[in-house]
């Protein structure tokens, strides 16, 4: 007897396992047709993102914005490229880039200031990193993984480098200019650190020291904006232990205010019988 069973579409991870899709050779790595189809819908919201506009302006290629990149001195980037595909790229060419290249960028904006043509390059290149974060590549996760205690300190005291700890043993990816003595590109250390005027700002712990309400007012930027939610899809984990550093800081909050305002009707007795 053969049993008629309902006619099922398949979704596409059931439809891969089945069948093993032949794999399609992008610029730089098989693609299947998974993320095929989610190239397209990237593509599709990166076109329909309102900044695409305001920010692609067009493309003389003069490569002006590459001359004076940080990051095309020390890796395969180059800001010129990143325009032109928002400019003229399809959606392999944008998913190429949203794996790696996107995050070569140090958001430093000398690029913006070069472009004759008005284009926001380091605005484009965020808006990039925003797609890629919040469809939770896989590409994405695996370069964020190593950050999780930068982010930690970004959400919850809003910086994570003080000027005290730009020193050679701390960044030796910045390779022989800054490991091989106390000079960067020539420029003492120390002199550097010194052009951060505020004293305050000279040490970790300064650095690092915010008021609770300071930390908890950054944290509800995080939540309205949605960036926090951004987070839950590419690290769960972190966004938990995120999330409970700042609920123990609204209770420390809410104590401190309570203190606060049994202190004040304390004081206010005395003050009520003298004006009375
Ligand atoms: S903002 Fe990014 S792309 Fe532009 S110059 Fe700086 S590092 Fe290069
Ligand atoms: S400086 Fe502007 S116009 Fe020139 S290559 Fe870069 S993005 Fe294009």
């Amino acid at each position: 007897m053969v049993a008629h069973l309902p006619h099922r579409t398949l979704s596409l991870t059931e439809e891969e396992a089945a069948h093993p899709p032949a794999m399609e050779l992008t610029g730089r790595r098989r693609m299947s047709p998974k993320d095929r189809a989610l190239s397209e819908t990237l593509f599709g919201e990166f076109h329909q993102d309102p900044r695409y506009r305001e920010y692609v302006l067009g493309c003389l290629n003069c490569g002006e914005c590459t001359t004076g990149c940080p990051a095309a001195r020390f890796y395969d980037f180059s800001p010129r490229e990143m325009l032109q595909i928002a400019a003229t790229g399809d959606a392999t060419t944008l998913w190429d880039a949203l794996q790696e290249k996107i995050w070569s960028c140090c958001q430093c904006y000398t690029c913006n200031m070069r472009c004759r043509f008005g284009n926001d390059i380091a605005g484009i290149i965020s808006v990039m990193r925003e797609l890629s974060v919040r469809h939770g590549l896989e590409a994405t996760r695996k370069t964020l993984a190593p950050f999780g205690r930068s982010l930690t300190l970004l959400m919850t005291v809003g910086t994570q480098v003080s000027a005290d700890m730009i020193q050679p043993d701390f960044f030796r990816d910045w390779g022989p200019f800054a490991t091989g003595s106390d000079q960067v590109w020539g420029v003492s250390s120390e002199v550097m650190r010194k052009a951060i005027p505020l004293d305050v700002l000279q040490t970790t712990r300064s650095s690092w020291e915010v008021s609770v309400q300071t930390s908890l007012e950054l944290f509800r930027i995080y939540e309205e904006t949605g960036v926090l939610d951004m987070l839950r899809g590419l690290d769960p984990d972190l966004t938990e232990m995120l999330v409970d550093i700042i609920e123990e800081r609204r209770e420390e909050f809410q104590e401190a205010r309570e203190t606060y305002r049994a202190a004040l009707e304390t004081m206010k007795g005395p003050v009520a019988t003298f004006e009375g």
